[in-house]
């Protein structure tokens, strides 16, 4: 379409889209794909020398002052935390390093590698200074991972950017973090079964969608698949019966750590969470059957024949 100004860029681990339809806003989304490598530098547990990675490794518990968006990504994952149990916990690091290394070595840690990694889990144990935006821990060896929060917490920062410079129309993809803003635009889901296939489309306009899903990072080692969505509860990848969740709503930070959490939790335990929350959802389940929340009805469309509304 003439006009149009899109931005593809590798960041937080996935290829990241910017588009908008309006040829003045070249330098707009010139700042939003700025902002969000930026986000990645402070934030990055895989860059030694991000903010993060500096909090993370401090070898003794001390209050250490961080930027204001590490805080409110923080400080949102913590609010996450509260609202799903803990299944969401933004201090998940220690488990899922250890379980980021099973799926690059295939070797599987053992029960008191898990245990002592578990004990160490637990985002009640995390302080925060909101006035003087600092973050401690209570413990060495605790960890903050920010990868089930930060793609939601860049789109939503990005959509307010680009809506305040002006922008009427404009797409946004951060690898399963999707958001339409200003027309309504048919979305595919991925069929977690079939990489190139989607299962339905989703109408959205003025909000997001916000996928997680086992098929992205996992192996498979002595028959059990392992992936990268660790259950806090257990110390294991989650096991409750879904492939994927998608969820539809207006923040995609909350979005995205709550579509972790949905997915460690299975349907049944997440419903009164998104009923509370006002979210709405598609399941697939590990057999392949295509679940919606009855308030999708209008907006999602199977693009088989096989699905039902829970
Ligand atoms: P993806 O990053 O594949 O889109 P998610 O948003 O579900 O999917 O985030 C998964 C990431 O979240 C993992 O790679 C890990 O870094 C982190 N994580 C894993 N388990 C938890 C958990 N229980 N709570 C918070 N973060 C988690
Ligand atoms: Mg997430």
């Amino acid at each position: 379409m003439p006009g149009t100004v899109q931005s593809f860029f590798p960041s937080m681990g996935t290829v990241n889209s910017i588009t908008v339809y309006d040829e003045k806003l070249r330098d707009t989304v010139d700042r939003a794909r700025e902002f969000v490598l930026g986000l990645e530098r402070s934030l990055s547990v895989f860059r030694e020398d991000s903010e993060l990675s500096r909090l993370n490794s401090l070898k003794s518990p001390e209050w250490m002052p961080v930027s204001s968006d590490t805080f409110s990504v923080i400080e949102t994952g913590v609010h996450c935390g509260k609202m799903t149990g803990g299944a969401f916990d933004i201090t998940a690091g220690p488990l899922s390093m250890l379980w980021k290394e099973t799926i690059r070595t295939h070797r599987l840690p053992d029960r008191t590698e898990i245990e002592n990694a578990r004990n160490l889990v637990g985002y009640r144990r995390l302080l925060l200074d909101r006035a003087r935006k600092r973050v401690r821990f209570r413990r060495s060896g605790q960890s903050i991972d920010p990868g089930g929060i930060a793609k939601g917490f860049a789109a939503d920062r990005v959509s307010v950017m680009l809506a305040d410079s002006g922008a009427e129309e404009f797409v946004l993809n951060f690898g399963g973090t999707v958001g339409a803003f200003g027309r309504e635009r048919s979305i595919g889901i991925r069929d977690p079964f079939h990489t190139s296939g989607t299962l339905g489309t989703i109408k959205l306009r003025d909000s997001f969608a916000v996928t997680s899903g086992s098929y992205e990072r996992s192996v498979t080692i002595e028959g059990t698949r392992r992936h990268h969505i660790i259950d806090p509860l257990t110390g294991y990848p989650s096991d409750s019966g879904l492939s994927s969740v998608t969820l539809v709503g207006k923040t995609a930070a909350e979005l995205d750590a709550l579509a972790t959490a949905v997915f460690i939790l299975g349907i049944e335990r997440s419903v009164t969470i998104l009923k509370e929350n006002g979210t709405e959802a598609v399941f697939v389940t590990e057999e392949g059957e295509v679940l919606i929340t009855p308030g999708l009805g209008n907006i999602f469309r199977f693009s088989g024949n096989s699905g039902g509304t829970i």
